[in-house]
Protein backbone atom coordinates (compact mmCIF):
# COMPACT_ATOMS: atom_id res chain seq x y z
CA UNK A 1 0.00 0.00 0.00
CA UNK A 2 1.11 3.64 -1.20
CA UNK A 3 -0.18 7.01 0.14
CA UNK A 4 0.77 10.38 -1.25
CA UNK A 5 0.12 12.87 0.81
CA UNK A 6 0.28 16.96 0.99
CA UNK A 7 -1.33 17.20 -2.68
CA UNK A 8 -3.84 18.74 -4.07
CA UNK A 9 -5.95 15.79 -5.53
CA UNK A 10 -7.82 17.07 -9.47
CA UNK A 11 -10.83 14.91 -10.07
CA UNK A 12 -14.03 15.12 -12.14
CA UNK A 13 -15.45 17.29 -9.76
CA UNK A 14 -12.94 19.77 -8.86
CA UNK A 15 -9.59 20.02 -7.07
CA UNK A 16 -9.51 18.59 -3.50
CA UNK A 17 -6.82 20.12 -1.38
CA UNK A 18 -4.89 18.95 1.40
CA UNK A 19 -5.96 15.20 0.83
CA UNK A 20 -4.14 12.16 0.35
CA UNK A 21 -4.41 9.54 -2.25
CA UNK A 22 -4.17 5.81 -0.84
CA UNK A 23 -3.37 3.25 -3.19
CA UNK A 24 -2.34 -0.26 -4.45
CA UNK A 25 -2.92 -1.56 -7.88
CA UNK A 26 -5.55 0.37 -7.51
CA UNK A 27 -6.65 3.38 -5.93
CA UNK A 28 -8.18 2.40 -2.35
CA UNK A 29 -9.51 5.62 -0.93
CA UNK A 30 -8.88 9.64 -0.59
CA UNK A 31 -8.57 10.70 2.49
CA UNK A 32 -8.33 13.97 4.92
CA UNK A 33 -4.47 14.40 5.09
CA UNK A 34 -3.67 13.01 8.38
CA UNK A 35 -6.21 10.61 8.75
CA UNK A 36 -4.35 7.40 6.94
CA UNK A 37 -0.63 7.71 7.83
CA UNK A 38 -0.66 5.42 10.69
CA UNK A 39 -1.19 2.77 8.88
CA UNK A 40 2.31 1.20 8.01
CA UNK A 41 1.83 2.49 4.17
CA UNK A 42 4.90 3.63 2.08
CA UNK A 43 4.40 7.77 2.09
CA UNK A 44 5.58 9.44 -1.08
CA UNK A 45 5.12 13.35 -0.28
CA UNK A 46 4.26 15.57 -3.08
CA UNK A 47 4.93 18.36 -1.80
CA UNK A 48 2.13 20.90 -2.34
CA UNK A 49 2.05 19.73 -6.08
CA UNK A 50 -0.83 17.79 -8.26
CA UNK A 51 -2.26 14.95 -8.47
CA UNK A 52 -3.41 13.32 -11.11
CA UNK A 53 -5.02 10.61 -13.18
CA UNK A 54 -2.65 9.17 -15.78
CA UNK A 55 -2.89 10.18 -19.45
CA UNK A 56 -4.75 8.03 -22.07
CA UNK A 57 -3.36 8.44 -25.43
CA UNK A 58 -6.11 6.99 -27.95
CA UNK A 59 -3.80 8.05 -30.83
CA UNK A 60 -0.32 7.12 -31.06
CA UNK A 61 2.04 5.75 -33.37
CA UNK A 62 5.14 5.74 -32.00
CA UNK A 63 8.21 7.24 -29.58
CA UNK A 64 11.66 6.48 -28.46
CA UNK A 65 12.92 5.46 -32.03
CA UNK A 66 10.23 2.90 -32.95
CA UNK A 67 6.79 2.44 -34.84
CA UNK A 68 4.30 -0.06 -32.98
CA UNK A 69 4.63 -1.36 -37.17
CA UNK A 70 8.12 -2.52 -36.21
CA UNK A 71 9.01 -5.87 -36.39
CA UNK A 72 12.48 -5.20 -33.87
CA UNK A 73 11.29 -7.21 -30.51
CA UNK A 74 11.94 -4.22 -28.39
CA UNK A 75 9.80 -1.85 -30.51
CA UNK A 76 6.42 -2.26 -28.28
CA UNK A 77 8.07 -1.94 -24.87
CA UNK A 78 10.37 0.85 -25.97
CA UNK A 79 7.51 2.90 -27.07
CA UNK A 80 5.48 1.90 -24.20
CA UNK A 81 8.45 2.74 -21.95
CA UNK A 82 8.99 6.34 -23.70
CA UNK A 83 5.59 7.67 -23.53
CA UNK A 84 4.68 6.03 -19.57
CA UNK A 85 7.93 8.50 -18.42
CA UNK A 86 6.02 11.30 -20.17
CA UNK A 87 2.83 10.60 -18.10
CA UNK A 88 0.64 8.37 -20.68
CA UNK A 89 0.21 5.35 -18.53
CA UNK A 90 -2.43 3.59 -20.75
CA UNK A 91 -2.64 4.11 -24.92
CA UNK A 92 -3.91 2.46 -27.69
CA UNK A 93 -1.46 1.28 -30.62
CA UNK A 94 -2.32 3.14 -33.72
CA UNK A 95 -1.11 1.54 -37.15
CA UNK A 96 -0.97 3.45 -40.46
CA UNK A 97 -1.99 3.06 -44.08
CA UNK A 98 1.52 1.14 -45.40
CA UNK A 99 1.58 -2.56 -47.46
CA UNK A 100 -0.43 -5.22 -46.50
CA UNK A 101 1.85 -7.45 -45.34
CA UNK A 102 3.28 -4.92 -43.07
CA UNK A 103 -0.11 -3.59 -41.28
CA UNK A 104 -0.81 -7.91 -40.99
CA UNK A 105 2.98 -8.29 -39.18
CA UNK A 106 2.24 -5.33 -37.57
CA UNK A 107 -1.37 -6.16 -35.68
CA UNK A 108 -0.17 -9.64 -34.96
CA UNK A 109 2.68 -8.82 -33.30
CA UNK A 110 -0.08 -6.09 -31.58
CA UNK A 111 -2.34 -8.60 -30.75
CA UNK A 112 0.26 -11.09 -28.93
CA UNK A 113 1.78 -8.28 -27.14
CA UNK A 114 -2.17 -8.00 -25.97
CA UNK A 115 -2.68 -11.52 -25.09
CA UNK A 116 1.23 -11.77 -23.41
CA UNK A 117 1.55 -8.81 -21.63
CA UNK A 118 4.02 -6.04 -21.98
CA UNK A 119 6.81 -5.10 -19.93
CA UNK A 120 6.38 -2.53 -17.89
CA UNK A 121 5.69 1.33 -19.40
CA UNK A 122 2.20 2.24 -20.74
CA UNK A 123 -0.55 -0.18 -20.57
CA UNK A 124 -1.99 -1.54 -24.20
CA UNK A 125 -5.45 -1.12 -24.30
CA UNK A 126 -5.59 -2.35 -27.99
CA UNK A 127 -5.18 -1.82 -31.27
CA UNK A 128 -6.53 1.71 -33.42
CA UNK A 129 -5.90 1.13 -36.96
CA UNK A 130 -5.95 4.64 -38.66
CA UNK A 131 -6.82 3.32 -42.07
CA UNK A 132 -6.78 2.18 -44.90
CA UNK A 133 -10.04 3.06 -45.79
CA UNK A 134 -9.07 6.39 -46.30
CA UNK A 135 -9.51 9.26 -48.99
CA UNK A 136 -6.56 10.01 -51.11
CA UNK A 137 -7.91 13.58 -51.38
CA UNK A 138 -7.54 14.02 -47.82
CA UNK A 139 -4.76 11.59 -47.08
CA UNK A 140 -2.25 13.80 -45.06
CA UNK A 141 1.13 12.03 -44.44
CA UNK A 142 -0.73 8.43 -45.11
CA UNK A 143 0.98 7.02 -48.01
CA UNK A 144 -2.32 5.88 -50.28
CA UNK A 145 -0.64 4.43 -53.15
CA UNK A 146 -4.19 2.20 -54.21
CA UNK A 147 -7.75 3.46 -53.31
CA UNK A 148 -8.81 0.43 -50.50
CA UNK A 149 -12.62 -0.17 -49.91
CA UNK A 150 -13.76 -1.74 -46.92
CA UNK A 151 -14.69 -6.17 -46.91
CA UNK A 152 -15.60 -8.24 -44.66
CA UNK A 153 -12.71 -10.94 -45.38
CA UNK A 154 -9.95 -8.37 -44.59
CA UNK A 155 -11.44 -7.08 -41.96
CA UNK A 156 -12.24 -10.56 -40.24
CA UNK A 157 -8.44 -11.45 -40.60
CA UNK A 158 -7.38 -8.64 -39.15
CA UNK A 159 -9.49 -9.47 -35.94
CA UNK A 160 -8.53 -12.59 -35.68
CA UNK A 161 -4.55 -11.38 -36.13
CA UNK A 162 -5.26 -9.05 -33.36
CA UNK A 163 -6.75 -11.44 -31.02
CA UNK A 164 -9.71 -9.42 -30.84
CA UNK A 165 -8.07 -6.14 -29.79
CA UNK A 166 -8.92 -3.77 -32.24
CA UNK A 167 -10.60 -1.18 -30.77
CA UNK A 168 -10.85 2.08 -33.38
CA UNK A 169 -10.43 1.85 -36.71
CA UNK A 170 -10.56 5.77 -38.95
CA UNK A 171 -11.94 6.01 -42.35
CA UNK A 172 -13.58 8.05 -44.52
CA UNK A 173 -17.25 7.70 -44.96
CA UNK A 174 -18.00 8.88 -48.43
CA UNK A 175 -16.29 6.24 -49.65
CA UNK A 176 -18.39 3.42 -51.38
CA UNK A 177 -18.89 0.30 -49.52
CA UNK A 178 -18.80 1.75 -46.20
CA UNK A 179 -22.03 0.59 -45.08
CA UNK A 180 -19.75 -2.94 -44.85
CA UNK A 181 -17.57 -1.50 -42.30
CA UNK A 182 -20.28 0.30 -40.42
CA UNK A 183 -21.85 -2.79 -39.89
CA UNK A 184 -18.86 -4.65 -38.94
CA UNK A 185 -17.86 -2.16 -36.16
CA UNK A 186 -21.18 -2.56 -35.00
CA UNK A 187 -20.97 -6.46 -34.19
CA UNK A 188 -17.84 -6.19 -33.30
CA UNK A 189 -18.17 -3.20 -30.47
CA UNK A 190 -15.34 -1.34 -32.53
CA UNK A 191 -15.39 2.69 -32.48
CA UNK A 192 -15.52 4.01 -35.71
CA UNK A 193 -14.20 7.25 -36.28
CA UNK A 194 -14.40 9.61 -39.28
CA UNK A 195 -10.73 10.45 -40.53
CA UNK A 196 -8.37 11.27 -43.63
CA UNK A 197 -12.33 12.36 -45.13
CA UNK A 198 -13.37 14.54 -47.64
CA UNK A 199 -16.59 13.89 -46.91
CA UNK A 200 -19.22 17.18 -46.63
CA UNK A 201 -21.84 17.37 -43.00
CA UNK A 202 -24.36 15.63 -44.76
CA UNK A 203 -22.53 12.41 -45.19
CA UNK A 204 -20.43 12.84 -41.60
CA UNK A 205 -24.11 13.17 -40.34
CA UNK A 206 -25.47 10.26 -41.63
CA UNK A 207 -22.45 8.05 -40.38
CA UNK A 208 -22.86 9.46 -36.67
CA UNK A 209 -26.00 7.38 -37.48
CA UNK A 210 -24.32 4.37 -38.31
CA UNK A 211 -21.85 4.33 -35.36
CA UNK A 212 -19.30 6.47 -36.89
CA UNK A 213 -18.94 8.53 -33.59
CA UNK A 214 -15.23 10.10 -33.24
CA UNK A 215 -13.75 12.19 -35.33
CA UNK A 216 -9.83 11.46 -35.93
CA UNK A 217 -7.91 14.90 -35.15
CA UNK A 218 -10.44 17.79 -35.65
CA UNK A 219 -9.02 20.23 -38.51
CA UNK A 220 -6.10 17.75 -39.62
CA UNK A 221 -7.17 15.78 -43.09
CA UNK A 222 -11.08 16.93 -42.41
CA UNK A 223 -13.33 19.07 -44.09
CA UNK A 224 -14.93 22.37 -43.27
CA UNK A 225 -16.95 24.60 -44.99
CA UNK A 226 -16.69 24.46 -49.53
CA UNK A 227 -18.49 24.00 -52.51
CA UNK A 228 -18.72 20.95 -54.83
CA UNK A 229 -19.77 22.04 -58.13
CA UNK A 230 -21.63 25.55 -57.87
CA UNK A 231 -23.37 24.04 -54.32
CA UNK A 232 -22.04 24.90 -50.97
CA UNK A 233 -21.48 22.41 -48.36
CA UNK A 234 -20.92 22.43 -44.33
CA UNK A 235 -17.42 19.76 -43.74
CA UNK A 236 -16.47 17.43 -40.87
CA UNK A 237 -15.66 20.35 -38.54
CA UNK A 238 -19.27 21.66 -38.93
CA UNK A 239 -20.67 18.20 -37.92
CA UNK A 240 -18.49 17.81 -35.77
CA UNK A 241 -19.85 20.93 -33.93
CA UNK A 242 -23.44 20.55 -34.71
CA UNK A 243 -23.97 16.90 -33.39
CA UNK A 244 -23.35 16.54 -29.54
CA UNK A 245 -22.86 12.89 -30.07
CA UNK A 246 -19.47 13.14 -31.92
CA UNK A 247 -16.63 13.23 -29.62
CA UNK A 248 -13.26 14.75 -31.07
CA UNK A 249 -9.54 14.52 -30.76
CA UNK A 250 -7.14 17.56 -31.14
CA UNK A 251 -3.50 17.16 -31.76
CA UNK A 252 -1.96 19.48 -29.04
CA UNK A 253 1.51 19.30 -29.41
CA UNK A 254 1.04 23.18 -29.92
CA UNK A 255 2.29 22.89 -33.88
CA UNK A 256 -0.88 21.29 -36.06
CA UNK A 257 -3.45 23.31 -33.67
CA UNK A 258 -3.69 27.21 -33.15
CA UNK A 259 -4.61 28.72 -30.20
CA UNK A 260 -7.98 30.12 -30.97
CA UNK A 261 -8.61 26.80 -32.54
CA UNK A 262 -8.32 24.82 -29.64
CA UNK A 263 -9.92 27.18 -27.48
CA UNK A 264 -13.02 27.25 -29.88
CA UNK A 265 -13.41 23.49 -30.02
CA UNK A 266 -13.45 23.76 -25.96
CA UNK A 267 -16.15 26.46 -26.03
CA UNK A 268 -18.22 24.45 -28.38
CA UNK A 269 -17.67 20.73 -27.58
CA UNK A 270 -16.44 20.97 -23.77
CA UNK A 271 -13.88 19.27 -22.08
CA UNK A 272 -16.06 16.11 -21.77
CA UNK A 273 -16.47 15.90 -26.10
CA UNK A 274 -12.62 16.80 -26.51
CA UNK A 275 -10.03 14.31 -26.18
CA UNK A 276 -6.41 15.50 -26.47
CA UNK A 277 -4.08 13.39 -28.34
CA UNK A 278 -0.11 12.95 -29.47
CA UNK A 279 -0.45 11.42 -32.84
CA UNK A 280 3.18 10.79 -32.03
CA UNK A 281 5.19 9.04 -34.51
CA UNK A 282 8.96 7.07 -33.42
CA UNK A 283 11.01 10.24 -32.92
CA UNK A 284 8.52 11.61 -29.74
CA UNK A 285 11.01 11.41 -26.75
CA UNK A 286 14.17 11.80 -29.29
CA UNK A 287 16.33 14.24 -30.51
CA UNK A 288 16.44 12.78 -33.82
CA UNK A 289 16.32 15.57 -36.91
CA UNK A 290 15.57 13.20 -39.41
CA UNK A 291 13.20 9.92 -39.29
CA UNK A 292 11.14 7.55 -40.75
CA UNK A 293 7.16 7.85 -40.94
CA UNK A 294 5.74 4.62 -40.25
CA UNK A 295 7.18 1.04 -40.58
CA UNK A 296 11.32 1.60 -40.29
CA UNK A 297 11.98 -0.10 -43.74
CA UNK A 298 8.87 1.09 -45.89
CA UNK A 299 7.84 3.95 -44.53
CA UNK A 300 8.13 7.67 -45.58
CA UNK A 301 11.32 9.14 -44.73
CA UNK A 302 10.66 13.00 -42.98
CA UNK A 303 12.59 15.65 -41.61
CA UNK A 304 11.60 17.12 -37.80
CA UNK A 305 11.98 20.65 -37.38
CA UNK A 306 10.44 23.19 -35.41
CA UNK A 307 9.01 20.75 -33.55
CA UNK A 308 7.38 18.61 -35.56
CA UNK A 309 7.49 15.86 -38.19
CA UNK A 310 7.07 16.98 -41.97
CA UNK A 311 7.55 15.23 -44.81
CA UNK A 312 10.86 16.19 -47.18
CA UNK A 313 9.09 18.53 -49.16
CA UNK A 314 7.48 20.31 -45.97
CA UNK A 315 4.14 19.83 -48.05
CA UNK A 316 2.24 18.06 -44.94
CA UNK A 317 3.19 17.73 -41.54
CA UNK A 318 4.00 14.07 -40.72
CA UNK A 319 2.76 13.31 -37.33
CA UNK A 320 3.74 14.77 -33.83
CA UNK A 321 6.76 14.37 -31.68
CA UNK A 322 4.93 15.19 -28.62
CA UNK A 323 4.57 13.08 -25.70
CA UNK A 324 1.43 13.64 -23.59
CA UNK A 325 2.55 16.05 -20.89
CA UNK A 326 3.55 18.31 -24.06
CA UNK A 327 -0.11 18.18 -25.15
CA UNK A 328 -1.51 18.84 -20.85
CA UNK A 329 1.27 22.09 -21.20
CA UNK A 330 0.06 22.88 -24.33
CA UNK A 331 -3.63 23.12 -23.05
CA UNK A 332 -2.43 24.96 -20.20
CA UNK A 333 -0.70 27.39 -21.67
CA UNK A 334 -3.54 28.50 -24.54
CA UNK A 335 -5.71 29.23 -21.16
CA UNK A 336 -7.88 25.81 -20.96
CA UNK A 337 -8.61 25.58 -17.28
CA UNK A 338 -6.62 22.94 -14.91
CA UNK A 339 -9.62 20.53 -14.34
CA UNK A 340 -10.66 20.85 -18.19
CA UNK A 341 -6.94 19.76 -19.68
CA UNK A 342 -6.60 16.94 -17.01
CA UNK A 343 -10.23 15.77 -18.36
CA UNK A 344 -9.23 16.14 -22.01
CA UNK A 345 -5.87 13.80 -21.57
CA UNK A 346 -7.42 11.65 -19.27
CA UNK A 347 -11.57 10.58 -18.90
CA UNK A 348 -12.71 11.97 -21.41
CA UNK A 349 -10.32 9.76 -23.88
CA UNK A 350 -11.28 7.24 -21.49
CA UNK A 351 -14.55 7.11 -22.22
CA UNK A 352 -14.39 7.51 -25.96
CA UNK A 353 -12.84 3.99 -25.86
CA UNK A 354 -14.95 2.66 -23.04
CA UNK A 355 -12.47 2.00 -20.69
CA UNK A 356 -13.41 4.48 -17.77
CA UNK A 357 -14.72 2.18 -15.63
CA UNK A 358 -11.13 1.38 -14.82
CA UNK A 359 -9.30 4.43 -16.18
CA UNK A 360 -9.20 8.04 -16.79
CA UNK A 361 -9.27 9.95 -12.88
CA UNK A 362 -8.70 9.14 -9.32
CA UNK A 363 -11.66 7.33 -7.68
CA UNK A 364 -11.91 4.39 -5.62
CA UNK A 365 -11.70 0.90 -7.08
CA UNK A 366 -10.20 2.36 -10.21
CA UNK A 367 -6.52 1.38 -11.56
CA UNK A 368 -3.98 3.38 -9.44
CA UNK A 369 -2.62 5.13 -12.89
CA UNK A 370 -1.10 8.30 -11.15
CA UNK A 371 1.09 11.41 -12.08
CA UNK A 372 2.58 13.56 -9.73
CA UNK A 373 3.18 17.31 -10.67
CA UNK A 374 5.12 20.04 -8.65
CA UNK A 375 3.66 23.10 -8.07
CA UNK A 376 4.94 24.86 -11.39
CA UNK A 377 3.33 21.92 -13.25
CA UNK A 378 6.43 19.59 -13.63
CA UNK A 379 5.98 16.28 -13.94
CA UNK A 380 7.97 14.94 -10.90
CA UNK A 381 6.29 10.99 -10.65
CA UNK A 382 4.80 8.31 -12.76
CA UNK A 383 2.46 5.37 -11.75
CA UNK A 384 1.11 2.55 -13.81
CA UNK A 385 -1.64 0.41 -11.90
CA UNK A 386 0.68 1.32 -8.44
CA UNK A 387 3.93 0.75 -10.22
CA UNK A 388 6.66 3.66 -10.55
CA UNK A 389 7.76 4.30 -13.61
CA UNK A 390 11.73 5.25 -13.45
ZN1 LIG B 1 -2.07 9.22 -36.69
Amino acid sequence: MKIITGCKIITPRGILENKSLIFDGRIVAVEDAGSAEQSGAQVISAEGGYVLPGFVDIHVHGGGGYDFLDSAPEAIDTVLKTHARHGTTSLLATTLTCPDEILCRGIKMLGEAMKNGTEGGSELLGLHLEGPYFSSAAKGAQAITEQKLPNISELENWRKLSNNSIVRIDAAPELPDMDILARWVKDNGVLASIGHSGANAETAIEYLGKGFTHITHLYCSTTTEHKEGQVVHGGIVEAAYLCDDFTVELIADGKHIPKETMLLCFKIKGADKTALITDAMRAAGTDAERSVLGEIKTGTPVIIEDGVAKLADRSSFAGSVATMDVCFHTALSYGVPLCDAVKSCSLTPARIIGVDDRKGSLEPGKDADILIYDRDFNLKKVFVRGNEIV
